[in-house]
Parts: C-alpha cells; sequence; structure tokens
C-alpha cells in the first residue's frame, strides 16, 4: 500500500463517482477497477477520490 503518481480516466465505462475524481493511491478499490490503459496521468483539476484520502 502506497501512494503512487495521480491518475484520472475520461472512460464512461465507470460511474461518475470514480470518473470525477482523480486517485493517487495503489490500494484504492475504486481506482483499482480503472484499467491501466484507462488511466490518463495527472489531476486534471478533480477533487481528490474519497478511498485515497482514507488510504492517506
Ligand atoms: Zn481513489
Amino acid at each position: 500500500m502506497s501512494k503512487i503518481a495521480a491518475y484520472h480516466t475520461d472512460s464512461l465505462e465507470y460511474p461518475p463517482s470514480h470518473r470525477n475524481v482523480y486517485h493517487d493511491h495503489d490500494n484504492c478499490p475504486a481506482g483499482k477497477q480503472i484499467k491501466q490503459w484507462h488511466r490518463k496521468p495527472g489531476q486534471d483539476g478533480r477533487p481528490r477520490c474519497d478511498d485515497c484520502k482514507k488510504l492517506g
């Protein structure tokens, strides 16, 4: 469990709760559902994912 570089996704495959935020933790349950090829680097001005906040 550790922090990783921020990423987000634009893919409509994911619900807004996953898509409208950015993730930065490798153990985030929502982030883990985002496939590698759907991930884009950076925060893109989005708020941080709640699960990533809890994980630290
Ligand atoms: Zn997350």
